[in-house]
């Protein structure tokens, strides 16, 4: 299997009702803890490229580290550019062959955004990759960028429609009250406004924000149309308590190989358990069997 359009991923998932995982990657340590998850699970997987991690090691070098590493994985993967604020940048994944971009044009007016995601879903369309977009506000912080909860608005079903409408965007992302970062209380999706959105959109929802999101709410927003779940949060979080857990036992231990080691051995047990929740386990073995996957 290995790398497929992330289109044709989010629409089996959307089709079987299951979630894809779409997981952050920060260096080659949670590349392959995400990597190893999804064999052991033998789940379809996406692996996000964030805005924090193209500041610091860059886009390219990221992309081909996960080239390396995914290149002879039996499960379906595709690397997914998360949070574009640019044409350009956008563009430049494009061309570096990531199988899926989003591009967030949420802080715009809504002609602006639209505008954008239109020449992105053409040129996805084109090249037979997945692209994203996101209308309405999710509310935290990401990748530095801090939405006030105020400000995070619940989707209208009226602008998700004219949304698509105007861009053909292949998959949506939407604000139903999951936020980026940490939550202060439990986070109470608005399911209602998911549903109607769903049923007035009919292509696969993307939940940004999934950490800490409770299971059966993230099982009953996939029964609605959710088909990406986003985590990064949860995932960081893992791999630092497992470097931590190291330094405490070993606090002279300088062999970076074993204390990032046990950060990634948390994380993946991590990445599995949302695997599991997600309902993609074992769903790798139904892509073999279909012919018309698009292999980039
Ligand atoms: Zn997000």
């Amino acid at each position: 299997m290995g790398f497929i359009s992330g289109k044709v991923m989010l629409e089996h998932a959307y089709e079987n009702q299951y979630g894809v995982g779409a997981f952050s990657a920060h260096n080659a340590e949670t590349i392959m803890a995400i990597i190893e998850a999804a064999e052991e699970m033998n789940a379809p997987i996406m692996i996000q490229v964030g805005q924090k991690v193209i500041q610091t090691i860059g886009m390219e070098p990221m992309k081909q580290l996960i080239d390396y590493y995914a290149k002879e994985v039996q499960v379906p993967v595709a690397i997914h550019l998360d949070h574009s604020r640019s044409l350009e940048q956008t563009s430049r994944a494009i061309q570096l062959g990531f199988q899926s971009v989003m591009f967030d044009g949420s802080a715009l007016e809504f002609d602006e955004n639209s505008r954008i995601m239109r020449i992105v879903s053409e040129t996805a369309k084109s090249l037979g990759i997945g692209s994203e977009g996101e209308i309405g506000k999710i509310g935290g912080t990401e990748d530095d960028i801090t939405v006030d909860e105020k400000d995070a608005l619940i989707t209208s079903v009226e602008e998700a429609v004219a949304f698509v409408e105007a861009t053909d965007v292949d998959y949506l992302a939407i604000s139903i009250g999951t936020a980026h970062g940490i939550y202060k209380a439990t986070p109470n999706l608005r399911l209602d406004r998911l549903d109607e959105i769903s049923k007035a959109v009919r292509r696969p929802i993307v939940l940004h924000g999934g950490s800490d999101v409770p299971d059966e709410q993230v099982q009953r927003a996939i029964e609605l149309g959710v088909a990406k779940i986003n985590v990064d949060t949860e995932l960081r979080q893992a791999f630092t308590r497992g470097v931590q857990e190291y330094w405490a036992e070993n606090p002279e231990g300088i062999v970076i190989a074993d204390s990032l080691g046990a950060g990634k051995n948390k994380m993946k047990e991590k990445v599995k358990e949302k695997i599991r929740a997600f309902g993609s386990e074992g769903k790798a073995a139904s892509f073999a069997k279909k012919e018309n996957i698009v292999m980039i």
